[in-house]
């Protein structure tokens, strides 16, 4: 049995986060809602694409 990486609680199966691979519990088990290390280090990128296509505007 597996322990959510959030609140400690005990989490029946496996309910894995595809972000940053911990485990967590149905109520933490979204990014958002565990605060994601792999969701945030995107987010504090700016949200930008670095492609360059549209710099000479
Ligand atoms: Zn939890
Ligand atoms: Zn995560």
């Amino acid at each position: 049995m597996a322990t959510c990486k959030r609140c400690g609680e005990k989490t029946i199966g496996h309910h894995e986060c595809t972000y940053c691979a911990n485990t967590y519990c149905p109520d933490h088990r979204l990014p958002e809602n565990h605060d994601c290390s792999g969701v945030r280090g995107r987010e504090t990128r700016g949200g930008r694409f670095e492609g360059g296509f549209d710099d000479s505007r």
